[in-house]
């Protein structure tokens, strides 16, 4: 069905289509199912920074770019979270994750101390991609028919009229709702500015300065907050290629120490396995250098070659890891804000009434600032908070 401008209004817009809107989405309808809800996401699908390349040109690989799985760090103190995890168990999204951790040292030999901010608490894979697990959560309670989607649709700008919302996509296209809900905080940062080519910060225009305490201050925590680049490297392995081992769990990570992380560039190494049993391999970076080096270089297939170079010389000794052939696939995945940093905006900020508006995602404080615990905590303690502001 074709829409009409016209159609486009709402009880409730969500900007963003990440893990932290897809819980909030699923509370949210839980118990409002009457009301008119959609989702608006510049991407192809749902799952944000934890979604999966599903590629076009390579047939049968699905790797998970971002996130691979995820931690809990504070569960025990969090009944809100603890029953939501429990949920995700209990339907069977998520499992306690079976993976090998494997640190690897200066000498590149194995480690078993658990330090990386990633993996400490207890760990879960989702039992499908983590772009189907999006999915699932909004599918929970059969509530996927309740809402509508708008994929590839960039909001650019919005205004709040005292009625409503006012959405406007960078195609031109407008939305309107009672109520809002951001679950990224692109039009809150400074970065919206050059990222959009606009001279100010679309929640700051919409709520000029001195209107709402809560908003002023939210937008001074947001201008302490930094974000960290990385690059992705998906591997498409070719068909021979296998471990050392007889492993064959789904995942296989290695972290890397500071002192091999400086000296290789990569942070980390996920190895998935394919269900047509091939290997793919995705390689994380958060190196400096190594971002700049990509983003200036001339010819990417030699940037690539230095990659698997890299990649080799860092298993060369290893017992469990192959080296690489030169002329296996590779595509590069540049996140220009892969995770915040600097100053975690406090929840106290998440919600204004005056202006019906919510905030949630990862840049939020607590302990899972920055991860997928905090951006699913965050949904939690909104939809609370939202549910008591239209009783
Ligand atoms: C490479 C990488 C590795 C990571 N590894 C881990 C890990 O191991 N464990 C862990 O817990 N976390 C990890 N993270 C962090 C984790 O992915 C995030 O914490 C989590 O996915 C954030 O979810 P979210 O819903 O808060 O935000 P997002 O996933 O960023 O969702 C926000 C969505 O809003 C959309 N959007 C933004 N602006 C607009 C707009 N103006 N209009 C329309 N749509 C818009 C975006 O496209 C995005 O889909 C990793 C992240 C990256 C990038």
């Amino acid at each position: 069905m074709i829409l009409m401008k016209s159609d486009f209004t709402y009880d409730l817009l969500i900007i963003g289509g990440g893990i932290s809107a897809c819980v909030f989405a699923s509370k949210y309808l839980k118990n409002n199912v009457t009301k008119k809800v959609a989702l608006v996401e510049i991407g192809r699908g749902l799952g944000g920074r934890s979604s999966t390349r599903i590629s076009k040109r390579f047939k049968g690989w699905k790797l998970n770019h971002g996130a691979p799985n995820f931690n809990i760090i504070n569960i025990k103190n969090n009944l809100l979270l603890k029953s939501y995890i429990d949920e995700l168990l209990e339907n069977k999204f998520i499992k306690i994750d079976d993976s090998e951790i494997v640190f690897l040292n200066d000498d590149s030999n194995l480690e078993n101390i658990k330090t990386s901010e990633f993996s400490c608490g207890v760990n879960y894979r989702c039992l499908e991609s983590m772009s189907q697990f999006s999915q699932k959560i909004i599918e929970f309670n059969n509530l996927k028919g309740k809402i509508d989607f708008y994929f590839d649709t960039l909001i650019a700008d919005f205004i709040f009229n005292d009625k409503e919302w006012v959405l406007t996509s960078i195609n031109g296209d407008q939305f309107k709702s009672k109520y809002l809900i951001c679950s990224t905080n692109l039009l809150l940062h400074k970065r919206s500015m050059k990222i959009l080519n606009i001279n100010q910060i679309p929640l700051r225009k919409a709520i000029p300065i001195y209107k709402d305490k809560k908003i002023d201050l939210l937008l001074n925590f947001l201008d302490k907050q930094s974000f960290i680049p990385r690059l992705t490297f998906l591997i498409y392995t070719n068909e021979n290629y296998s471990y050392k081992d007889f492993y064959s769990n789904k995942q296989r990570c290695f972290y890397l120490k500071n002192n091999l992380e400086n000296k290789y560039k990569f942070e980390r190494i996920i190895f998935q396995l394919q269900d047509n049993n091939k290997l793919g391999i995705v390689v994380h970076s958060k190196n400096i250098e190594l971002i700049n080096s990509y983003i200036n270089s001339k010819d990417e297939e030699v940037f690539k070659q230095k990659i698997i170079t890299n990649f080799n010389q860092l298993f060369e000794e290893n017992a469990l890891v192959n080296k690489l052939t030169f002329d296996v696939k590779i595509s590069i995945m540049k996140w220009r804000a892969s995770q915040p940093s600097g100053l975690a905006v406090p929840l106290s900020l998440q919600l204004s009434r005056k202006y019906r508006i919510g905030f949630c995602g990862d840049w939020f404080e607590g302990e899972g600032f920055g991860r997928i615990e905090g951006s699913i905590l965050s949904a939690l303690i909104l939809e609370k908070k939202f549910n008591d502001l239209i009783k």
